[in-house]
């Protein structure tokens, strides 16, 4: 575990440990499952949708620190965003986590924490997860999302 060293910076951290956003939202409107078989990482998230805008998100579940940092971060992030900031700040975030191109000029704000990834491929689904969840959540898709 030594190679993950470099990762765990202090929010990095911090948001493992003591979640934002952790549990379920029982306003929610909309919710999907995510599952990195690679990792282990399950979550579910929550998130309640207004005229387009995310007015509350939240997750449960049980993952890896990177994981479980990313959907803290991301709740976070997310909350007050319309539907297609949501899917622009998966854009930028993917593209800040693979170091492929990417939606440009998103502001990433905190996020950007977990650009140290980029260095350990084996990680970045680990820190995807939430996202490809939430994406899934605005789709309303039923079945649950793997990364493989
Ligand atoms: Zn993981």
């Amino acid at each position: 575990m030594s190679d993950l060293r470099n990762l765990y910076q202090e929010v990095v951290v911090d948001h493992s440990r003591s979640p934002r956003n952790f549990g379920r939202l029982a306003a929610a409107n909309r919710s999907a499952e995510g599952f990195n078989p690679l990792c282990g990482d399950r979550l579910t998230l929550y998130l309640r949708i207004s005229d387009g805008v995310i007015e509350d998100a939240s997750f449960d579940g049980s993952g890896c620190a990177i994981s479980t940092a990313s959907a803290s971060l991301m709740t976070e992030a997310l909350k007050g965003k319309t539907e297609a900031q949501a899917r622009a700040l998966f854009s930028g975030f993917h593209a800040l986590v693979t170091g492929e191109p990417g939606e440009a000029g998103v502001p990433l704000g905190k996020l950007e924490v977990l650009a140290g990834v980029r260095e350990f491929p084996a990680r970045v689904k680990c820190a995807t997860l939430a996202w490809h969840t939430m994406q899934a959540a605005l789709e309303n898709r039923a079945k649950p999302v793997s990364t493989e």
